[in-house]
């Protein structure tokens, strides 16, 4: 007995030292043996339990369910798991304060030598904190999802198998997926595009970096990640532009358990961007492309933009000037505001002070417009109208855009034919011939012999009159015709005899002549009126005339070689002239130095041409000239070609981006055509008919270099060619 109680209290405290609850109990059901484990468990002493039922130490319900296991273990209907012989399941019990805990129960069986049951002997595992843990994250994912099924944006959230777990109806709706059909599945992404990839939710769980590829603009917010695409597969495969942002979900452990996405649909905003990026780039090539040096400046005086016409104007390249605030190295040697700086500012004074001469603008309230003479650096001095133009939003200047237009080769004309206008108008004012100037219909200047002549003065002659109004009725048809020859270009001068009347309404007898002529940049006519009434003798009268012929003639032939150089082709050949292939190689060359690009020229000069002349005649020579200048037209194929009459009987075509090869081709075949045109010459040396020798030239400018290199080069092989028998085309080796 002794012994056995001895054995008994060992035995307790090798159960004691058991950190499981460990518990037997008899055939009654009653606590015969625990350990402090299960008393810990259940909130109680040992005494207390020990002879207890499981009924007296828990709650009803809970206890019911342990004893229904404890019978079927006994009677043997509940067959054990394993072969082990023990059962498994979870269960509540209530402890002493009438807390649940909860726990995993394992039983089995305990009999004696014999095989006869003697009660059961169980263990619990405590899973209460690991159950709480569950619900609690259960219970949150809950709510989650009852809070994020009444969010307005797209959202849903996967657990950290990347299962669904929530699909708002936000969601439902843009990517015409039901929830049913994705929750706890893991095609949350092909519902998105259609197909399996990663989404943001994903990276974020497997702890990969969202590559740029698959989105735009991806990047971290705090511990999540917002990025934007375009999905096509959304909205019925309308598509549209999507942001979205992902974030980990954090179990109680800080465990990653799962990751929430929020989609916003930007397509507005993003159509509304585009709109305005892409008109920003409209305009911006729209500047660069238009032929008017212009440059736009911004809030800050920064140049937001410099053209290349005014790269070519100035010499000053865009990218020393974008983004910076020295545009003054455009137009002066030191830094001082442009005028477009001063009109962004609006400062009058400032502008008095610069531009003395600047008028306010026709175009813009708020905009400027000064012309004179620019001298920049060591370029050339270039007349040039500047007009600055305040750009406005909602009412605020922001931008200020200013052109610099180019006027000097007009400039100078006007000059000329100024100068020779008032020449012309000494001459006139001492003659003793009226001389008059007339637009269209009305007087533009009368001399004084004019006002006396006819008795009007020169205020009435210049406030509206017409030449007609001066002729009787009779012999207005006559006069009407000469002028409208002169105007339109069918006689350059005639002369036509009329009656008139004095203001006072006395007859005269005029003889006039006239020429049409440009006045003010107007079609005009100039024209002289003698009164012949008198008729003193016909001898006089031509003696007078015909001096007075003469005057009028130089002066109106010094003016129109003057305005000779507003025009660009060439009045003979009809091909461009000189000035026009000074300007176009001027722009091709800085448009190759600027662009890395080849510029070829072909020069070609008639062989023996002194001698055609000789032969038959200057008035032959030149329409074997025009002849020749139909081939050279021809050559020039594509639409950056330019054929032009260099001079006498030499021409040139400018060939842009076209290789030496080409070149020479062309070459080859403009002596060709002109061979073919089949011209007898018998004063050539080398041939039976007209024939050209060229010489070809082709170079990438650098900067620096200047477009005489290319014309010289191009003139050397014509030498060569000229000296190695005429009627062939040599190459320059450069
Ligand atoms: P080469 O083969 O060495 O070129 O001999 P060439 O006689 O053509 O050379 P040169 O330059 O000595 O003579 C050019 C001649 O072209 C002189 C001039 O009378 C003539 N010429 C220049 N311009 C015109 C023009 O507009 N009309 C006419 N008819 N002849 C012109
Ligand atoms: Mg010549
Ligand atoms: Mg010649």
């Amino acid at each position: 007995m002794q012994n056995a109680r001895r054995e008994v209290a060992f035995l307790q405290r090798v159960l004691d030292a058991i950190p499981s609850p460990v518990y037997l109990k008899d055939l009654d059901g009653r606590y015969r043996v625990c350990n402090e484990a299960f008393a810990r468990f259940l909130g109680r002493d040992g005494a207390e339990i020990i002879g207890r039922t499981v009924q007296e130490i828990t709650a009803e319900d809970t206890a019911r369910r342990h004893e229904e296991i404890d019978r079927q273990l006994l009677a043997g209907f509940r067959a054990p798991l394993d072969g082990s012989g023990w059962v498994e399941y979870e269960s509540d019990l209530a402890s002493a304060a009438h807390e649940m805990t909860h726990g995993i129960s394992r039983k089995a069986v305990m009999k004696d030598e014999s095989g006869a049951a003697l009660g059961v002997v169980g263990t619990v595992v405590d899973v209460t904190k690991l159950k709480a843990a569950q619900d609690g994250y259960r219970r949150a994912q809950k709510y989650l999802s009852a809070i994020i099924e009444f969010l307005p944006d797209p959202t849903f959230v996967v657990d950290a198998q990347h299962r669904v777990t929530a699909w708002n109806k936000a969601m439902e709706a843009m990517t015409d997926t039901p929830g049913d059909e994705v929750l706890g599945t893991t095609g949350h992404a092909q519902a998105f595009y259609g197909f399996q990839r990663p989404m943001l939710v994903d990276v974020l769980l497997d702890g990969v970096a969202a590559s740029d590829g698959d989105y735009e603009q991806v990047c971290r917010d705090g511990d999540g990640v917002v990025a934007e695409a375009f999905v096509p597969h959304l909205y019925g495969g309308r598509g549209g532009y999507i942001w979205g942002k992902a974030a980990l979900l954090y179990d109680e452990e800080g465990q990653g358990a799962g990751a929430v996405q929020s989609l916003r649909d930007v397509t507005d905003r993003r159509n509304a961007e585009s709109a305005l990026a892409n008109a920003k780039r409209f305009a911006e090539e729209l500047l660069d492309r238009i032929a008017v040096p212009s440059l736009v400046i911004g809030r800050n005086h920064e140049v937001l933009l410099w053209n290349r016409s005014l790269a070519d104007l100035t010499g000053v390249q865009s990218a020393d000037t974008v983004g910076t605030d020295r545009q003054w190295r455009g137009f002066y040697e030191t830094g001082r505001p442009v005028l477009a700086d001063l009109v962004l500012e609006q400062d009058a004074e400032q502008i008095a002070r610069f531009y003395p001469n600047a008028v306010p603008s026709h175009t813009e309230p708020g905009g400027w417009r000064d012309e004179g003479w620019l001298q920049a650096d060591t370029r050339e001095r270039r007349y040039v109208v500047f007009e600055a133009l305040p750009v406005r939003i909602a009412g605020r200047i922001e931008a200020v855009i200013q052109t610099t237009s180019d006027l000097t080769e007009i400039k100078m004309a006007a000059e000329a034919v100024e100068e020779s206008m008032r020449k012309y108008q000494l001459i006139s004012e001492r003659s003793l011939v009226g001389i008059y100037v007339t637009t269209m219909d009305r007087f533009a200047y009368v001399n004084p012999k004019m006002t006396e002549i006819f008795g009007y003065t020169r205020e009435e002659f210049l406030a509206g009159m017409g030449l007609l109004q001066l002729v009787v009725p009779a012999d207005r048809r006559v006069v009407r015709m000469s002028v409208r020859d002169r105007l339109e270009g069918a006689a350059v001068g005639t002369a036509v005899s009329f009656r008139g009347r004095k203001k006072t309404g006395q007859l005269v007898y005029l003889e006039e002549y006239g020429a049409a002529a440009m006045y003010e940049g107007e079609r005009a006519i100039i024209g002289s009126i003698m009164d012949v009434t008198a008729r003193k003798t016909a001898e006089n009268r031509t003696l007078a005339m015909s001096a007075w012929l003469e005057e009028v003639n130089a002066a109106l032939k010094q003016a129109n070689e003057k305005l000779e150089v507003l025009s660009s082709t060439d009045s003979l050949t009809g091909l461009a002239n000189r000035r026009a292939f000074d300007t176009r190689m001027r722009t091709e060359w800085l448009r190759a130095v600027r662009e890395h690009c080849r510029l070829s020229l072909v020069v070609a000069d008639v062989d023996f041409f002194k001698a055609y002349n000789d032969t038959y005649g200057h008035p032959e020579g030149d329409e074997c000239l025009k002849r020749i200048a139909e081939v050279l037209g021809r050559a020039a194929r594509r639409p950056g070609d330019l054929a032009a009459r260099f001079g006498g009987e030499e021409f040139v075509l400018l060939l842009p981006n076209t290789e030496p090869a080409g070149a020479e081709e062309v070459a080859k075949r403009v002596l060709a055509e002109v061979q073919a045109l089949s011209i007898a010459h018998p004063g050539s040396c080398v041939s039976a008919v007209v024939t050209v020798s060229l010489g070809v030239a082709s170079m990438i400018p650098a900067r620096g270099d200047h477009p005489q290199i290319l014309i010289s080069a191009a003139d050397d092989a014509l030498y060569r060619a000229k000296s190695a028998g005429r009627n062939r085309v040599e190459a320059a080796r450069c």
